[in-house]
C-alpha cells in the first residue's frame, strides 16, 4: 500500500509561525537539528535530501537550535529550504552548560586523559555539553512544551531512499513512542560506570518503573549483569517527547541522578547510551519502532536495502553491499532476535 500513495500536495504553511494543532491524525509534530552556524553547507545537504525523500510531501515544520546565535547567512541559507515553517531557537546558556555540582579541574584532568587515549571527542567540553543537552535539556524548552513527536535531524546526513508514508502517523497511529534507524556498539571507555548507575538506579532504587516487556534483553547479554554496549544511534531519532516529561515513566528522574553524579563530565557519556538504556527498561518493546528502509547515512554508516525489488521500489540510491543495518556488527540484529520480529528487510515483508 505505501509505495502506490499518492504523493499528498499539502498547502505550503510557511505563513504560520510556533506550534499549529491540526485536525485528525496529525499532531505537533516537528523536525529538530541541533546545529552551528559553521555547519550551514552540511544542514543544507541534509535538508535538501530530507525534503526530497520525505518531506516535501508533509511539510513538516523544521526547528533549529544552537548554542550562539544563528547568524543571517544560516538563516537565509536555510529558510527557503524547507518546506514547512521554519523556528531559530537560540539556547539559554543554562542548557548548554555545566551543572552546578561539577568540579570543574576534575572534569579538565579527564578530557586531558581520554585525548591520551585517543577516545573520539574525549578532550572535548562542547560535545560532552551537547550529550548533555540531548540526554535531559532539550525537552526542557518553553518552545517544545506542545510538541509531540520530534525527528531529530543532524548536518551533512543522507536519506537515500524515498519515505513515502508519513512516519509521524504511523508511529501516532500503531503506539510507537521511540523510533530508530540504526543501532551499534558504544565504545566502553566513554561510560564506564553507566550501567553501574543505571542498573543501581533502576533495579535498586526504582523497579517500579521498569515496563513488564521490556527490552533487557537488547542492552545486556547475561540478564543484567554487564551492558553490551548496543545503543540506539541517536543521530537519527524519532520520539514522543512525553517519554522524556511523563514522571510515569520516570525519565527525568533518571537523568537527574546520572547528572547528580556527573558522568557527563567525569567520563563522556553520550546521549545515545542514555536514551537506550532508559527506554530498553522504561518501555515495552512494542514502542519501540524500527524505522527500516530510509538509505540513511551518518558517518560512517549506511543503510541500504539489500533486497532489490525493495531498494527499486523506494528509488534507493545506494549500495546494498555497503549496507551497515543488517551487517553483523549492527545491533539491529540483535534488536529483532532477541524479540522473534520479523525483520522488514524486503518488498514482500514491508509490503502487506
Ligand atoms: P557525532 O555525530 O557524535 O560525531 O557528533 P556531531 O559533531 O555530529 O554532533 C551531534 C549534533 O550536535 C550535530 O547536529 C551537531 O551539529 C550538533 N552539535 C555538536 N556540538 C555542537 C555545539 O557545540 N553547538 C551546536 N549548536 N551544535 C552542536
Ligand atoms: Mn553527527
Amino acid at each position: 500500500e505505501w509505495d502506490s500513495k499518492p504523493s499528498i500536495d499539502l498547502p505550503s504553511q510557511k505563513e504560520s509561525s510556533g506550534v499549529r494543532f491540526y485536525n485528525g491524525t496529525r499532531g505537533n509534530d516537528i523536525i529538530l537539528s541541533l546545529v552551528r552556524n559553521e555547519e550551514l553547507q552540511g544542514m543544507l545537504q541534509s535538508i535538501e535530501e530530507f525534503e526530497n525523500r520525505f518531506n516535501k510531501r508533509f511539510h513538516y515544520d523544521w526547528w533549529f537550535l544552537n548554542d550562539k546565535p544563528f547568524s543571517e547567512e544560516f538563516i537565509n541559507g536555510t529558510k527557503s529550504k524547507v518546506s514547512g515553517s521554519v523556528k531559530y531557537i537560540t539556547l539559554p546558556k543554562q542548557y548548554f552548560d555545566y551543572p552546578d555540582n561539577i568540579d570543574l579541574e576534575r572534569a579538565a584532568q579527564v578530557r586531558k586523559t581520554m585525548k591520551k587515549q585517543k577516545v573520539a571527542y574525549g578532550d572535548s567540553e562542547s560535545y560532552r555539553f551537547m550529550c548533555r543537552f540531548n540526554s535531559g535539556m532539550f525537552y526542557k524548552l518553553p518552545e517544545l512544551e506542545h510538541v509531540e513527536y520530534y525527528w531529530r535531524v543532524e548536518p551533512f546526513v543522507n536519506f537515500k531512499c524515498d519515505i513515502n508514508y508519513d512516519v509521524f502517523e504511523y508511529m501516532r497511529q500503531n503506539d510507537k513512542l521511540y523510533g530508530f534507524a540504526m543501532s551499534l556498539g558504544e565504545d566502553k571507555r566513554t561510560i564506564p560506570t553507566l550501567w553501574e548507575h543505571t542498573r543501581k538506579y533502576f533495579f535498586d532504587l526504582h523497579p517500579e518503573l521498569i515496563a513488564d516487556r521490556n527490552n533487557i534483553n537488547f542492552i545486556s547479554d547475561d540478564e543484567g549483569a554487564t551492558y553490551n554496549g548496543c545503543h540506539f544511534w541517536t543521530n537519527f531519532e524519532i520520539a514522543h517527547t512525553e517519554i522524556f516529561k511523563d514522571p510515569g515513566y520516570g525519565y527525568e528522574a533518571y537523568f537527574e541522578y546520572l547528572d547528580s553524579i556527573g558522568g557527563f563530565f567525569y567520563e563522556r557519556w553520550g546521549d545515545a547510551p542514555v536514551h537506550t538504556l532508559a527506554f530498553s527498561l522504561l518501555l515495552d518493546v512494542d514502542q519501540i519502532h524500527f524505522v527500516p528502509n530510509t538509505g540513511y547515512f551518518h558517518h560512517p554508516n549506511q543503510d541500504c536495502p539489500r533486497d532489490d525489488p525493495l531498494k527499486e521500489a523506494l528509488n534507493c540510491e545506494c549500495q546494498p553491499k555497503k549496507d551497515f543495518t543488517w551487517h553483523k556488527w549492527s545491533c539491529v540484529n540483535k534488536f529483532f532476535d532477541v524479540n522473534h520480529l520479523q525483520r522488514p528487510d524486503s518488498l514482500s515483508q514491508v509490503k502487506k
